[in-house]
């Protein structure tokens, strides 16, 4: 029975994950009258969104479900595969319900797209959110609560309600509560990854990209109690790895079960950080508007698209391992990803001086094919087992 509650809440998430038309979201305009406004990865200002009464929709380009046509025309073959099924997403019309979309300042690719969308599509708002790489309150918080401000300003122009501090400060509050799901999600499936398979886990954060914040903690509660319920799911002798540079660009989702598949348990991982941007609850005392630009600056997960100081990258890599327990590290990249691997070799320097194995591969979020990548992964899996199996007393 928990089995089949379970099944029925992947599905569903995984529909809303494949429904690259945005059904879901026109139902919520039809019913809500709010504007819909996409966001490429990584982080937008969901909280403020949510405030003025728009619906934020993560836009993470159209995976494996999207032929390209048009797309390869806008952009070099040297290029992560993110962007052009972006624009052929949006060539083709699935985009057309949203009111506007964000661009955040992640990588020159994401910049050079807000400057096509702009040529492309002159009617909609198309906003270069460029968010600061210095994280003094005095020059970068004063910055972004600037950059807030005018995209709070752009957004009412398109006929969004005004910003309103006790609104924003329920949003904080709503966003809160979504990411401790989020968050009490992650550590159980530190704790008994085989109650929490990932690629099940990944399809529930996929939904909330397109769900509202309470629709989505009624999914994240389900499924929360369905796997808690459910019996049937037994520890395997697999190897608990972390899994990183999968920030933007997304794997397919057959190549996550891939790995599970091969002999991996994934601990933790970079999907869809939005949903965990930042550790803790921001809080919700004085000016919230403050308190989000604060949450930020100070409160961010580590990404290759922030500024760390000469020398630290790599070390919350290297924390997360041991939190997580894990014995390995899956460098797994889009091809192309330049944010991504030019961080590698300081990530991997800093894993390879904690004595943590690791392995990296690339992939391209349309991917069919993973034989490769199930015998790479396999080995890997096997050698850890093998070593640390070897080496207990
Ligand atoms: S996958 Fe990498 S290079 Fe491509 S848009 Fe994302 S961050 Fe930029």
């Amino acid at each position: 029975m928990s089995a089949s509650r379970v099944q029925g809440i992947v599905e569903r998430a995984e529909d809303l994950c494949r429904d690259l038309r945005l059904e879901s979201v026109r139902r919520w305009k039809e019913q809500n009258g709010g504007l819909a406004i996409g966001f490429m990865p990584i982080w937008a200002p969901r909280e403020l969104l949510r405030a003025q009464g728009c619906l934020p929709v993560g836009i993470m380009g159209g995976g494996e479900d999207v032929e390209i046509i048009k797309g390869d025309a806008f952009y070099q073959s040297y290029i992560c595969h993110l962007p052009r099924s972006t624009i052929e997403l949006a060539l083709g019309g699935s985009l057309d319900v949203l009111d506007g979309m964000i661009f955040p300042a992640i990588c020159d690719v994401i910049r050079n797209l807000s400057g096509i969308w702009k040529l492309r599509f002159p009617e909609r708002l198309a906003y270069y959110f460029d968010s600061p790489q210095d994280f003094d309150p005095q020059i970068g918080g004063a910055f972004l609560r600037r950059e807030l401000e005018e995209f709070s300003h752009a957004l009412v122009q398109r006929g969004a309600r005004p910003l309103e501090t006790e609104a924003l400060r329920e949003s904080l509050a709503a966003y809160n509560a979504n990411r401790a799901r989020v968050q009490a999600l992650y550590q159980l499936r530190r704790d008994e990854p085989w109650k929490v398979p990932t690629w099940e886990l990944y399809l529930l954060q996929r939904a909330g990209l397109v769900a509202p914040v309470e629709e989505h903690d009624r999914m994240l509660d389900e499924y929360l109690a369905a796997i808690r319920a459910d019996e049937s799911r037994r520890p395997l002798d697999q190897a608990r790895v972390v899994l990183t540079g999968s920030f933007c660009e997304q794997p397919p989702l057959g190549l996550i079960k891939t790995l599970e598949r091969a002999g991996c348990y994934i601990v933790d991982d970079d999907f869809i950080q939005v949903g965990r941007w930042f550790k803790n609850p921001a809080s919700l005392d004085g000016d919230p508007l403050d308190n989000l630009v604060n949450a930020f600056l100070r409160d961010s997960l580590e990404s290759p698209t922030r500024y760390e100081e000469q020398g630290n990258k790599g070390e919350e890599l290297v924390r997360r391992v041991a939190d997580s327990r894990a014995e390995g590290v899956l460098f797994c990249t889009p091809s192309f990803c330049d944010p991504a691997l030019l961080d590698q070799p300081m990530a991997v320097r800093a894993i390879e001086a904690s004595g943590t194995p690791w392995t990296a591969f690339k992939y391209a979020e349309n991917n069919g094919q993973f034989q490769v990548i199930r015998e790479q992964a396999g080995t890997f899996a096997d050698s850890i087992k093998l070593f640390s199996e070897a080496l207990s007393p």
